[in-house]
């Protein structure tokens, strides 16, 4: 099986199970700022100590409810690691509990995604170099950059807000929607690594943490990237 095929399998599975899930409950997923390396979580089988967390809808207590598994890719390997669920006492909603180095419904990690993008997106190279160097597949990573421009303005606008809002300096916008999401990004994380925990997070993993995952995914809004009202940051473990 190619490398592409076996994506594309991977990917099916994966879809398989949200279908399943997605019948009766909510596709909502919460990205927890997670430090453990791939390796570590994958090793850790459904042992992964998870926070305390409550539901991004009600606010209510959410329960261990049930689980999935799926795979991730990061340099070039695949593990299979666990997604617990989560059920909310209060609401009934449930919420796959993603640990950060995932982004929602990409087989890559957060990092490799966020390195491909730095580098096309920020103008260092084209998409082909840039895919080699992360060991994924040229269409994948033409995907990435794609979505991550189409959706560059919102990114840069929010991720702004949050630096301002987590303390850090305004962002000059540079030219170009896809090197001011960058920037804010980039201003977003010095501002988070300024308080307990973020700084270990790394940028990327900090960019899936508040924006539930889906920093380049279609026509959605997280629960957690609210800038400027409620919650706007998960909290860090202990
Ligand atoms: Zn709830």
């Amino acid at each position: 099986m190619s490398p592409v095929e076996r994506e594309g399998s991977l990917l099916a599975s994966f879809s398989a199970d949200r279908e399943k899930g997605s019948e009766a409950v909510s596709p909502v997923a919460i990205v927890w700022p997670c430090r453990l390396a791939v390796d570590e979580y994958a090793a850790a089988g459904r042992d992964v100590g998870f926070p305390r967390l409550a539901c991004p809808s009600c606010a209510g207590p959410l329960v261990s409810w049930s689980g999935y598994w799926r795979y991730v890719r990061e340099a070039g390997r695949c593990r299979k690691i666990s997604v617990p669920r989560l059920r909310c006492a209060r609401c009934g909603a449930s919420h796959a509990l993603l640990p950060a180095f995932m982004l929602a419904w990409r087989l890559d990690a957060a990092g490799t995604v966020g390195m491909v993008v730095t580098e096309v997106a920020g103008g260092g190279c084209g998409v082909r170099p840039a895919a080699e160097r992360a060991g994924v597949p040229y269409t994948t990573a033409r995907g990435w950059v794609r979505r991550f421009r189409a959706r560059a303005p919102e990114l840069g606008v929010a991720f702004a807000a949050l630096a301002v809002e987590l303390g850090g300096q305004a962002v000059t916008p540079p030219a170009g929607a896809g090197r001011f999401a960058l920037t804010a990004i980039g201003a977003a994380f010095a501002a988070a690594a300024g308080l307990p925990g973020w700084r270990r997070l790394g940028a990327w993993r900090f960019a899936s943490s508040v924006t539930g995952g889906r920093l380049i995914a279609a026509h959605t809004t997280s629960p957690w990237f609210t800038v400027g009202s409620r919650r706007f940051m998960p909290p860090i473990p202990p």
